[in-house]
Parts: structure tokens; C-alpha cells; sequence
């Protein structure tokens, strides 16, 4: 991302507010300790006032780290050096201070990209050739965005927006040059290869976003929300057949490549999953892998 050599980290932390529910920590302090790296992954709460100061300290003092609600796109403005990826998203997840300078990427949209592939052929990974021609995105705020910009990136797919704020859709669709607009759900999803949720629906009752009938029997389901024993829409499309995942493959993604631009090597994913299994209580049998 730069010409000089990365230089270690002092010290590795996640910024949100409020920070304490996230698992991010379970699953880097599995990767830091699995790759013998004597730091720990710290959750910090910082108020969105403190957020510019805080980030004055980390840079002078050389850390790294992730930061999440409501801090991304405020993160985004603090920083010297941005990626393609984080400008085109307009915030950032991962950070990390080089000479000097504060450095901001967004893992969501490569986390987004490689979790999704999972749930496809083979073929696409290699040639692009199998990507889903018709997909809907159900959402507009932050973590939307970052899918949309995941998806700009292949070839031929038309993608169609759903919210629930017509404004929110537009200011999307404005944004990613041939999406579209379709504020019938029904109409948004119904001739979709690939439907995506990206509204907190389901995350803490049993709603879903949009019900299984109203899809085509072989669309494929990502439902960026997660929790223990997956989402309620997910469960439903994979006792109705469909190809489905939940985000928990997002989230470790994301947090993988962060851990690559921290170190400029892999993490073992392995060894994310693992911790991440024994934080999350799955169902039996429903232990979740790693992502390709
Ligand atoms: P956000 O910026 O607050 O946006 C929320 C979006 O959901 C908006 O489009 C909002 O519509 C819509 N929405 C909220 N409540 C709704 C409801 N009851 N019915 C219909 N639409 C509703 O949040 P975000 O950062 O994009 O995150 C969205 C979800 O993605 C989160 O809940 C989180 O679980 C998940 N997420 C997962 C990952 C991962 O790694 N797996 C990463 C990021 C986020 P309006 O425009 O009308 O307000």
C-alpha cells in the first residue's frame, strides 16, 4: 500500500461506542496468539468527541486496529492516506500509523466479496465467468455501501436497491453508476440470482426481510447480520434449499484482511473460526468454516 516496509504495530485496538458486545476480540487475539505475535486486541469505547484525539495518540504512537459504529466514516476524514477501497465506501474499518501518517483502509468490501463466493461455483473464483447476473441489496446505510462497492467490481451483475427510505436508495443508487432502484420489495427480489440483507432485520427477534415465497426457488441468501445459531431467514432458506449464509464469513473476512494489512501476512483462519465457534453457541452440527 506504500513504498517503506510496514513497520509492527505498538499496540492493536478496536474503537466503537458502544464496543464491548463485539467479537472481534475473541477471534484476532485467537490469530495473534496462534501466530506468536505478543500483542493483544483490545475493544476501546470512545465517545465520537474524543474519537479525533484518540487518533492523534494512536498515530503518534504507532498502533493499529479496527473501528466500527458510529465511528467509520468520521475515521475515514481523520485519515492522511486512504485506500480505492475506503474512498469509494467513504469510511474505513482498518487503520494503522506509518511514518508519521495515519493509513485507513475497508476490509468490509473484500470481506463482503470473498464471503459471498463462497456460496458460488467454484468457476467464478478463478475467471469471474459465473458471477450472478441479477442481484438485490436490501439496505442503504454504511454496511450496504460496502457491498455495493464489492459488487460495482463484477462484471455484468445489475444490481437493484431496496430500502425503506426511498432518499437513502437514491443517495445509494447515485453513488455506484447502474444500480437501480426498486422500492417494491416484492418486485425488487422476485427474478434475483443472489439476494443480500443488509438492514439489522433479524438481529435481535425473528423477522425476516423478506419472505422466502417471494424469491425464486434456487436464489442464493447473504444475510450480513449474524448471531448465535444463525439468522431466522437463514435457517428458513436452508430448510427451503436455497444456498444461504449468515455474516459471521463476513465478519471474519473482514478482520483477516485487516490482520494482513496490519502484518502483511495472513492470519491463520483456522484458528479465527475456532475461537469464534466456541464464542458463538451454533446449533449442533452447524459449526461454521472458514471462507475460501
Ligand atoms: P446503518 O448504517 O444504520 O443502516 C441500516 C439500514 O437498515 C438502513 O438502510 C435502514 O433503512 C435499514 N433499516 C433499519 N431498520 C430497518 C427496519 N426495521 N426495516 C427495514 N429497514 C431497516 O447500519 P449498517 O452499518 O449498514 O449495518 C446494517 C446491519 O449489517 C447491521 O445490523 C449489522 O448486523 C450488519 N453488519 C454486518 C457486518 C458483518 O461483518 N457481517 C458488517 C457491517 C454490518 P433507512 O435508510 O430507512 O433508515
Amino acid at each position: 500500500m506504500t513504498g517503506s516496509p510496514r513497520t509492527l504495530p505498538t499496540r492493536l485496538v478496536l474503537l466503537g461506542h458502544p464496543v464491548s458486545h463485539s467479537l472481534s476480540p475473541v477471534f484476532q487475539n485467537a490469530a495473534l496468539h496462534d501466530a506468536g505475535i505478543p500483542l493483544t486486541y483490545a475493544a476501546l469505547d470512545v465517545a465520537p468527541s474524543a474519537l479525533s484525539a484518540v487518533f492523534s495518540d494512536l498515530t503518534r504512537t504507532g498502533a493499529a486496529g479496527n473501528v466500527t459504529i458510529p465511528h467509520k466514516c468520521a475515521a475515514f476524514e481523520l485519515c492522511d492516506v486512504t485506500t480505492p477501497a475506503a474512498q469509494q465506501v467513504c469510511a474505513i474499518n482498518t487503520f494503522w500509523a506509518q511514518d508519521g501518517l495515519l493509513h485507513g483502509d475497508n476490509t468490509d468490501v473484500a470481506g463482503f466479496d470473498r464471503a459471498v463466493r463462497a456460496l458460488f461455483p467454484s468457476s467464478w473464483h478463478s475467471t469471474h465467468g459465473a458471477c450472478p447476473a441479477r442481484v438485490t441489496l436490501l439496505g442503504a446505510g454504511g454496511a450496504a455501501r460496502a457491498v455495493a462497492a464489492a459488487i460495482s467490481a463484477w462484471p455484468a451483475t445489475q444490481l437493484t436497491l431496496w430500502n425503506r427510505s426511498a432518499s437513502h436508495a437514491e443517495e445509494l443508487s447515485r453513488s455506484f453508476a447502474g444500480t437501480r432502484v426498486e422500492l417494491d420489495l416484492t418486485r425488487a427480489v422476485g427474478d434475483a440470482d443472489l439476494v443480500i440483507n443488509a438492514t439489522p432485520i433479524g438481529l435481535h427477534n425473528d423477522d425476516v426481510p423478506v419472505a422466502l415465497d417471494a424469491l425464486r426457488r434456487d436464489a442464493v441468501l447473504y444475510d450480513l447480520v449474524y448471531r448465535p445459531g444463525e439468522t431466522p431467514w437463514i435457517r428458513a432458506a436452508r430448510a427451503r434449499g436455497h444456498s444461504a449464509a449468515d455474516g459471521l464469513g463476513m465478519l471474519v473476512e473482514q478482520g483477516a484482511l485487516a490482520f494482513e494489512r496490519w502484518f502483511d501476512r495472513p492470519p491463520n483462519r483456522e484458528a479465527m473460526w475456532r475461537a469464534l465457534n466456541g464464542a458463538v453457541s451454533v446449533e449442533a452440527g452447524a459449526e461454521r468454516h472458514a471462507a475460501p
